[in-house]
């Protein structure tokens, strides 16, 4: 079975702080992030 996957759109303060988080709470998703410029936040 393929596992969830989690889409964020946003790569800024809230879209990585919200991968994280639900990477700290579910270690199983699959978790993609979107961004539409180059570059992402690297301190959320
Ligand atoms: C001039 C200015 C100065 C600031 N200075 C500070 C400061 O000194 N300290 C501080 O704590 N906060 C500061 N802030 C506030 C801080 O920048 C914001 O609170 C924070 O960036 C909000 O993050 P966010 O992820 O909610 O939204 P955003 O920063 O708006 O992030 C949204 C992200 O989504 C991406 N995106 C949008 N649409 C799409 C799409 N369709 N597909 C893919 N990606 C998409 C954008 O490229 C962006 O990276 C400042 C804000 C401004 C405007």
């Amino acid at each position: 079975m393929a596992p969830e996957r989690l889409i964020v759109v946003g790569g800024d303060a809230a879209g990585m702080s919200a991968a994280s988080q639900a990477k700290r709470r579910r270690p199983d998703l699959e978790i993609v992030v979107f961004e539409k410029s180059t570059h992402v936040s690297y301190s959320a």
